[in-house]
């Protein structure tokens, strides 16, 4: 059987293979899905061990996402633009890099949670592979702008030129935002990331990090005003399906996976 796995560090919390054992069952497909530690710097030898044990297809995570993407031979057009790669599949010895984040990102707020993201400000929280990820789609789908902050702001600025589009600038004093996304790491330590004042009063929050390490940050938004706050669960979800998709040629349901994994009480309270 073709093997699939998910390569990050840490990675003992990944619900990955789950995720992709649930998407198997529901569309008749046995699904071989582990999970890898692979430390910054290694990954290279890690998916030669892995393609020699019949690995086919890779999700990739914290902290490899571009290191992944320095790797692969063939590019689709969303992880050339996003230069970062969340999801690896072979094609024949060909190793092709996809990212999957921003489509599961969008797929989650508009499709699972009706928040209209056309015409909206928005504050992206953060430069790392995520964000990379994510400002694409959101760009796409026709958001009036968005202001990216970042703890080390030259990773902003950086994110900034690369994009070259009008409606990508730095955050500004007094501006309303009607959609925080917090994309950075902060949430998995428990720190908060440092935010414009009154950015969150009146806005959509939403963290790309999901259940309790969320919590912290959709607590703190609500209590500075934020009309609503989602955990990343079902963007996990959504990306998920969109690399099982690549992977096996058929996107699986989403809701059921999410349904049962807020019943598990993996996602945070919103
Ligand atoms: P990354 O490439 O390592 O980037 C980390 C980002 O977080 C950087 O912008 C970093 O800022 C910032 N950061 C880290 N610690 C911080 C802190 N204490 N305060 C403020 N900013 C901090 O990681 P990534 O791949 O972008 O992932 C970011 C987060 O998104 C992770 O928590 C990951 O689990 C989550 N994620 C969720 C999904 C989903 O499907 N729900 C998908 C992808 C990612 P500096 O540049 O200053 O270091």
């Amino acid at each position: 059987m073709n093997r699939y796995a998910v390569f990050g560090d840490p990675i003992d919390h990944s619900l990955s293979p789950w995720i992709h054992e649930q998407f198997g069952r529901l569309v008749g497909i046995a699904v071989d899905y582990g999970r890898v530690r692979v430390p910054a710097g290694t990954l290279h030898a890690a998916l030669d061990r892995f393609t020699a044990a019949g690995g086919r297809g890779a999700n990739i995570t914290i902290p490899l996402k571009t290191e992944a993407l320095a790797l692969c031979q063939r590019l689709t057009p969303r992880a050339a633009r996003a230069g970062a790669v969340n999801t690896l599949s072979w094609d024949s010895a060909t190793l092709v890099g996809d990212n999957t984040d921003g489509i599961g990102l969008i797929q989650d707020l508009t499709v699972n949670l009706g928040v209209a993201v056309g015409g909206r400000q928005v504050l992206l929280l953060g430069a790392g592979g995520a964000a990379q990820g994510i400002v694409g789609p959101l760009l796409d789908s026709g958001i009036a702008g968005v202001a990216i902050q970042n703890r080390t702001p030259a990773r902003a600025a950086a994110l900034i030129a690369h994009l070259q589009d009008p409606r990508v600038l730095v955050p500004s004093v007094g501006q309303h935002y009607d959609l925080v996304i917090n994309a950075t790491a902060a949430s998995l330590t428990g720190a908060l990331p440092s935010l414009p004042p009154a950015a969150l009063r009146g806005a959509v929050v939403y963290d790309l990090v999901y259940g309790a390490r969320a919590r912290p940050f959709l607590h703190y938004a609500k209590a500075h005003g934020a009309a609503r706050t989602i955990d990343g669960l079902g963007m996990l979800v959504e990306q998920a399906a969109e690399s099982f998709r690549g992977w096996h040629g058929v996107r699986p349901p989403t809701a059921p996976v999410i349904a049962a994994l807020r019943a598990r009480g993996l996602g945070a309270d919103h």
